[in-house]
């Protein structure tokens, strides 16, 4: 089969749109164009699209139909969680939880709550970026409030026990967000089952447009949320603003094929994944896994390739779209935060790289890959060589 180029190995970034995502929004960007809250033919028309995607992502994380919310993206609603949640707490009531693990739209507004004098704990995961159930129940005070820790991480894939930590914050009446921005439509996600109070993801990791999330809240939770802004009562007043219909559309489009189609991707992007990591290690020295083994998404790779800068890597793999480390750190150049938390050193967070498989991928690419990174990191270990000698 012949390779398209680049081959797009950074899906934890984000995924392109699924053509039949694109064919169920178009006709919501032409002649059904109308404004969900209008009361004529044309709002009517788009309002019962948007209650039938709603339909379908609740679906997906078996939650209730009115416990779902639509929101800009997964940022917009972990600040609505958290700021809201902040909004509604009292002196006696102001502790939250969460982790060094998260990503920046979890972390940075919990650091900015931090500064307007909220006491945050942020745990600290293990080597393998495990947040253990027993370190949330060491940190949980009489004045805890709420505990917000990721489901599945961005970068090294690590799966948190999502199930055991909600059941501890439900037992002690703590309300419980995660961030499953990552984990939706890869690994099974049952709201009811998990103990889930509060949880936000978004579209474009599933194969859906960009610029669309959602924010499940447990029924009767939504009443202990301030929102962040006020309009015109949409979302229940929890998020005003008029909604993104084809946006909206192609979010409950992915959401079903992601449900249709679970059990053959996951098996599929994992067998892709295995293959190219068996492949590398069986191949070359010196490269280590970041993150767990087991317990991780199974579309994510993430290596350390000792002795070789994946900044350098890059530039000599132009035709591979695979990622440094977050997306959101090659832009400031710092070593990951993430990678650092597991204990490696800067040298060696500068040396790691991400490789996300998606939906996608063909076998074909995956050998590929797996040829050209074997090939370029041997040259650039040999050509480092007889520099450093
Ligand atoms: N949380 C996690 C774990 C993510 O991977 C991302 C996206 O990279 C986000 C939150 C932010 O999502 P969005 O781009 O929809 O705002």
């Amino acid at each position: 089969m012949k390779i398209n180029f680049p081959i797009y190995l950074d899906n934890n970034a984000t995924t392109p749109v699924d053509p039949r995502v694109l064919e169920a929004m178009l006709p919501y960007f032409k002649e059904k164009f109308g404004n969900v809250s209008s009361k004529h033919s044309l709002g009517y028309t788009a309002n019962s699209a948007v209650e039938y995607a709603r339909e379908q992502i609740a679906k997906l994380i078996n939650a209730e139909v009115n416990e779902i919310y639509f929101t800009s993206g997964a940022t917009e609603s972990i600040n609505t969680v958290h700021f809201g949640i902040a909004g509604k707490s009292n002196s006696d009531k102001n502790h939250f939880i969460s982790s060094n693990v998260e990503h920046s739209a979890s972390y940075e507004s919990l650091l900015q709550l931090q500064k307007q004098g909220f006491d945050v704990s942020f745990l600290k995961c293990d080597k393998r970026g495990f947040i253990r159930t027993a370190q949330v129940i060491e940190e949980v005070k009489p004045k805890t409030i709420f505990v917000s820790i990721i489901a599945a991480n961005n970068e090294i894939g690590t799966i948190n026990n999502i199930s055991e930590i909600g059941s501890i914050c439900r037992s002690n009446n703590i309300f419980f967000h995660t961030d499953a921005t990552q984990a939706v439509g890869k690994i099974t996600i049952d709201v009811k089952k998990m103990n889930i109070d509060l949880m936000s993801f978004s579209s474009h990791k599933i194969y859906g447009p960009k610029g669309v999330g959602a924010l499940y809240i447990r029924k009767g939770i939504e009443k202990k949320i301030v929102p962040l802004m006020f309009g015109g009562g949409q979302e229940k007043g929890i998020r005003p603003g008029t909604l993104n219909t084809p946006g909206i559309v192609g979010f409950g489009k992915a959401a079903e094929l992601c449900m249709a189609e679970f059990d053959e991707e996951s098996k599929r992007i994992k067998s892709h994944r295995d293959y190219l990591y068996k492949k590398i290690v069986s191949s070359l020295d010196s490269i280590q896994l970041n993150g767990d083994s087991d317990n991780r998404l199974p579309g994510n790779l993430n290596l350390l390739i000792k002795g070789v800068k994946s900044d350098t890597l890059m530039s000599n793999i132009r035709e591979i779209a695979f990622s440094t480390g977050a997306t959101c750190y090659s832009e400031t150049g710092k070593p990951s935060r993430i990678l650092k938390s597991i204990g490696l050193t800067d040298e060696e967070a500068k040396s790691s790289v991400r490789l996300g498989i998606g939906r996608f991928n063909t076998r074909e690419e995956i050998e590929y890959v797996a040829e050209k990174f074997i090939d370029v990191i041997t040259k650039l270990r040999l050509k480092n060589y007889h520099t450093i000698n």
